[in-house]
């Protein structure tokens, strides 16, 4: 009960009040993901140098799960290198699965209140969408 909470908590934040959904000035990284069965287009535009997310931003629609996945995302691989932010990546949609450890989880911080997607098949690709935009960016290179 506490979890789903949380989960309650965390997505509402997110979407009211974002950290990280503007317009970015002069991003040298722009992708958009699109997530057709539930309507989630979202475009996420990074300032990306010398392999480090230096700044990160997002703007778009879409359901709840969707936007408040990007924000949190953004919030965790800001300032990161590639090699972290694909760990991240890597946690964040395995979790999503099932498959991650209750560690793993604990390094997604906020991310982990997304858990219980895991056992919404529908709501999976809402909550992946920024996650696996981001990882197309950084296998670009
Ligand atoms: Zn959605």
């Amino acid at each position: 009960m506490a979890e789903r909470t949380f989960y309650n908590e965390v997505l509402t934040d997110h979407n009211l009040h974002p950290d990280n959904k503007y317009q970015l000035k002069d991003p040298n990284k722009v992708k958009e993901g699109v997530n057709p069965s539930c309507g989630d287009d979202i475009v996420l535009q990074l300032k990306y140098v010398d392999g480090v997310i230096e700044e990160a931003s997002f703007v778009g629609e879409g359901c709840a799960i969707s936007q408040a996945s990007a924000d949190i995302m953004i919030n965790l691989v800001l300032g990161k290198k590639k090699e972290e932010a694909l760990h991240l990546s890597d946690i964040f949609l395995r979790m999503i699965k099932g498959e991650a450890t209750d560690e793993e989880i604990e390094e997604l911080e906020e991310g982990g209140a997304l858990q219980d997607i895991s056992h919404m098949p529908a709501r999976v690709k809402c909550a992946v969408l920024g996650w696996r935009t981001l990882n197309e960016i950084l296998n670009e290179e």
